[in-house]
């Protein structure tokens, strides 16, 4: 049966434009309806090193580093309360309570021959994926929303989409859900749940001139990404450097928190700010130059990410929290691996489910240990601090913080890092008992 397209993508963010450039290489026809117009603002502005391995395949990875995107070398956390702890189970290792940093170039991280990343402006960004999948042969339509997606015809797909010259019909034999949180396929089908978890709140700006020196005693680290805790509960603010003078900021918190405040969104986000006073008076001095947006109720999972004719990939198949900046890498490397199926299906000529569960298990895997990894830090997170400084355990966290954590079941150190946390639950005269989250995240990741 001849159909309109061979693919159809809808969203055009890091996930689906990543997805149609693979698949345009593949020698596929692919159309892409994005509902916005590029460039558009977006959250989640710094990468992981594993997206180097998907941009470079696409081809698109010497576009960004043209670019200009501040290079991202590390990471630190830092907190309110530094003081030194020595405890039974890590003897004779004192560390700097809740305080860590790591380099990207302490692990050799196979298939990426460089030990950073970037920081991106999305507006930017996106539209540098977005139009590099076009000259691959993509063809991308803007403005254009998908509004439904119709499985009924065993042979094909008709998706219906609307513009502002009002809707129209296109036929493909496969469709593929990149649209973001807004998951279109997911609310369709009904297949999306809660977490029964996390519900975050994040309030958001950018500012210029925020000095990043004096918010770091080494000047060699400004450029890092900074996730400062906060003196409540479950509670951090993320610093990344936009531009040598734009930097983005956010606070993440509980969603309850902000609705008990009742108050506006300027004095919300700075009272918490002023919990970090030290923050807060550097952040004072610079010039907000976006007004605040606010993020919330975004984590959550799907009953079903794939099936007959398609796959949901990117934030459309799962969200987890942001802790350790993963969705872009979620969102490329969902799309590479969905591609690899897709591809199978069309020589096999055959979109049956079964087709795409190899993407499945590896996505389900990935996303359960990042899940894991940010369960396990909310709960304790002196005890991802202890594990960062630990020389038995540091490289292990620096391998899952460059975003290499899809191949394995469970990565040892997931396993020991939960084994630690049940340890201390279990026992009330524990150093670390205080210190556990309010946050109780299962000792095993929801299953999609
Ligand atoms: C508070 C917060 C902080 C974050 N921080 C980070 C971070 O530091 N690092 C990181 O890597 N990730 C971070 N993320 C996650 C990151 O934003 C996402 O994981 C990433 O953008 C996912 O890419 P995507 O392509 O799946 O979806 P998106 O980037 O959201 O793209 C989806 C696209 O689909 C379009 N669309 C939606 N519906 C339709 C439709 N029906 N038809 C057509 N088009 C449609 C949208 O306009 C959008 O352009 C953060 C997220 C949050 C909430």
């Amino acid at each position: 049966m001849s159909t309109d397209y061979d693919i159809v993508i809808a969203g055009g963010g890091p996930a689906g434009s990543t997805a149609a450039a693979y698949l345009a290489k593949a020698g596929l026809s692919v159309a892409l309806f994005e509902s916005e117009s590029f460039p558009r603002e977006h959250v989640g502005e710094s990468l992981v090193p594993a997206t180097t391995r998907v941009m470079t395949e696409t081809g698109v990875m010497e576009k960004i580093d043209r670019a200009g995107f501040p290079k991202k070398y590390g990471a630190a956390w830092t907190s309110k309360e530094t003081r030194n702890i020595v405890t039974n189970d890590f003897s004779k290792i004192a560390h700097e309570f809740g305080a860590a940093e790591i380099q990207f170039s302490e692990r050799d991280q196979p298939g990426v021959t460089r030990d950073f990343t970037y920081h991106v402006d999305r507006g930017k960004f996106d539209k540098i994926l977005l139009e590099h999948a076009e000259e691959l042969g993509a063809k991308v339509t803007q403005n254009t929303r998908v509004r439904n997606v119709d499985f009924d015809d065993p042979d094909q797909v008709t998706v219906t989409c609307r513009n502002e010259s009002g809707e129209f019909d296109v036929t493909a034999r496969m469709f593929v859900d990149a649209s973001g949180r807004q998951t279109m396929l997911g609310r369709q089908l009904r297949v999306k749940v809660p977490d029964p978890v996390f519900d975050q709140y994040a309030i958001h700006s950018w500012f210029e001139g925020l000095d990043r020196k004096a918010m770091t005693s080494n000047p060699e680290k400004i450029d890092y990404i900074y996730v400062h805790f906060l003196p409540i509960n479950d509670t951090w603010v993320w610093q990344i450097p936009i531009t040598d003078t734009i930097t983005s900021v956010g606070v993440v918190t509980q969603k309850h928190r902000f609705v008990e405040a009742n108050t506006d969104r300027d004095k919300f986000f700075w009272d918490f700010i002023d919990t970090r006073p030290e923050l807060a008076e550097q952040l004072r001095k610079a010039e907000q130059v976006r007004p605040f947006k606010v993020e919330a109720d975004y984590s959550y999972a799907m009953k079903q990410i794939c099936g007959d004719r398609f796959v949901m990939i990117g934030d459309a198949a799962r969200f987890v929290d942001p802790i350790f900046s993963s969705g872009v890498s979620v969102a490329l490397t969902s799309a590479k691996f969905a591609s690899q199926d897709i591809v199978a299906a069309f020589e096999a000529d055959d979109f049956s489910r079964a087709m795409f569960s190899s993407y499945e298990k590896r996505l389900r895997n990935g996303v359960r240990n990042w899940y894991e990894f940010i369960s396990v830090y909310y709960r304790l997170n002196v005890l991802f601090t202890a594990f960062v400084q630990d020389p038995k355990h540091r490289l292990d966290v620096v391998r899952l913080l460059q975003g290499d954590l899809y191949d394995d079941e469970e990565p040892e150190v997931l396993r020991v890092m939960r084994e630690t946390v049940q340890a201390v639950e279990n026992d009330p005269t524990h150093l670390w008992h205080p210190y556990l989250g309010s946050l109780r995240a299962p000792t095993a990741a929801p299953a999609f």
